[in-house]
């Protein structure tokens, strides 16, 4: 249970006691409630619309959308022996106490019965406090309780509205809703947002993020900016953009997508595959954004669109109905391009059975990285075998295999086996010193650069003693230097 400070009790009781609902919040309701209605569609393609009472014929299919030929909405179709069917929606309205602005929440519920009737009700069950700090204030009412993990939110008559309590849950209880618009640009007139056009923005939008939009602040004059611009989903992800610069610096591309940007109101996930499609076609762009999984991480479509277009991939991905692990497509590619395969020649870049292609190239790469490898390392030491040195206690001379490069880092337990490309390719030179009677066993692992001992290591990444330092700087001074 989580306590309510004296003053947010004060801020409570005043919105208790003031006049509700808002003007124009009945109608705002209203309209939402329009989308909780559904086709129920009986024997003989027989169709009813449980907004408009309206009865057509359709052959459309169960769980499919259709628009009702009389009201034009577009509603699921359900089959007629539906026992009960349940929406809810989260709707919020901005307010003001003595300069504390306060988000109300209210959750919105339509019952649709088995007689294909529809009851809804609105009740109010937060409302959160926006503050400066990092953490968020939310507070609930009675109506409010847990059950199994989530919130359940009662809508009898049977509870306290006005008493609230801290909502103190480590998961969110509401983050998005629809924002009722009418007050906004009142209750926004005197404050630092008063040039946000977050009243625009939700009269745009569906679900926004009011919270977030009022808490950064810093990002509001970009709010303002892209939604006056009419780009209202952007205006939702205003803080990824930079401030200044041109159009193509700001939004990666070049100004004549401006119009098909606005046109399509696009979010920034759109615009990121925007930015590799460099194509006005919406319908691709919402095809690709089926492969991201989660937020608008496009790393994978990224590193597709490095190796063949994504019209392409788009082409290969229709062929198998959509059914492709991008992440596993991606690593094939990679492997076939380093393997040297043309991927302009579709018998490459289209593999049929992506799975089992994957796994051969990536044994074939393995193998012949190896190799390629084992060979540049055996052709280096053999080049380096000048600077082998010994006195009567021990013995330095260069990793002559990538056998034995992995055997010392097994025995040391360290990572020169990492080592192995940068060795193989000249990048570093590894030496491995032993004691001159146990020739056989790990001692130190050296690397040189340059002519110098960079790193000298003993087991378990540790520093090697006095005596074997001794030994490495006069090696580093006889052999090395006077090599070199
Ligand atoms: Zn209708």
């Amino acid at each position: 249970m989580g306590y309510v400070k004296v003053a947010y009790k004060k801020i409570f009781r005043i919105l208790d006691d003031s006049p509700y609902p808002p003007k124009g919040w009945n109608n705002f309701v209203k309209k939402q409630e329009i989308n909780h209605n559904l086709i129920i569609k009986s024997r003989k393609n027989k169709c009813f619309c449980t907004n408009c009472h309206h009865q057509f014929i359709s052959a459309k299919k169960i769980n499919e959308e259709i628009k009702c030929p009389n009201c034009h909405n577009k509603y699921l179709i359900k089959r007629s022996n539906l026992k009960s069917y349940e929406f809810k929606d989260y709707l919020s309205i901005l307010d003001i106490v003595d300069d504390t602005f306060v988000i109300r929440y209210f959750e919105l519920k339509t019952i649709i019965d088995n007689l294909h009737e529809h009851h809804s009700s609105v009740v109010e069950f937060a409302r959160e406090i926006i503050n400066k700090s990092y953490y968020r204030e939310i507070f609930v009412n009675d109506r409010v309780s847990r059950c199994q993990c989530y919130n359940y939110i009662h809508h009898s008559y049977y509870f306290d509205p006005t008493k609230w309590r801290k909502y103190i849950r480590n998961y969110s209880l509401i983050d998005y809703s629809i924002v009722f618009s009418n007050n906004l640009k009142s209750i926004l007139k005197n404050t630092e947002y008063k040039y946000s056009c977050i009243w625009n923005l939700a009269k745009h939008s569906t679900y926004i993020d009011l919270s977030s939009l009022l808490e950064h602040k810093y990002d509001i004059h970009k709010v303002e900016l892209l939604t006056k611009m009419k780009l209202y989903n952007l205006a939702l992800s205003a803080n990824r953009f930079y401030d200044n610069g041109s159009f193509q610096e700001s939004f990666g591309v070049s100004k004549d997508f401006y119009p098909f940007m606005r046109r399509n109101n696009i979010t920034y996930r759109q615009l990121k595959i925007l930015r590799l499609l460099k194509e006005k076609n919406i319908q691709k762009i919402r095809y690709l954004e089926k492969f991201i999984h989660y937020g608008d991480n496009i790393d994978d479509l990224e590193e597709i669109s490095n190796y063949i277009s994504l019209n392409r991939f788009i082409k290969y991905s229709k062929m198998h109905r959509g059914k492709i692990r991008t992440y596993i497509y991606k690593d094939y590619l990679r492997f076939a391009k380093l393997l040297g395969f043309d991927l302009k020649n579709n018998r490459y870049a289209f593999p049929k059975k992506l799975e089992e292609e994957h796994d051969k190239l990536k044994q074939l790469y393995k193998i012949q990285n190896e190799k390629a490898i084992q060979k540049a390392i055996i052709k280096r030491s053999k080049k380096l075998l000048i600077n082998k040195y010994q006195n009567d206690k021990f013995i330095i001379f260069p990793a002559k295999s990538l056998k034995e490069l992995k055997n010392e880092s097994i025995q040391q337990n360290n990572c020169v086996q990492t080592y192995a490309e940068k060795y193989a390719s000249g990048i570093c030179d590894i030496y491995l010193m032993r004691d001159i009677k146990n020739q056989n066993k790990s001692l130190v692992t050296v690397e040189v650069k340059n002519s110098k001992v960079v790193q000298s290591r003993i087991k378990n990444n540790d520093a090697p003693n006095e005596k074997q330092l001794q030994f490495l700087y006069k090696w580093e001074q006889n052999v090395l230097k006077g090599a070199a």
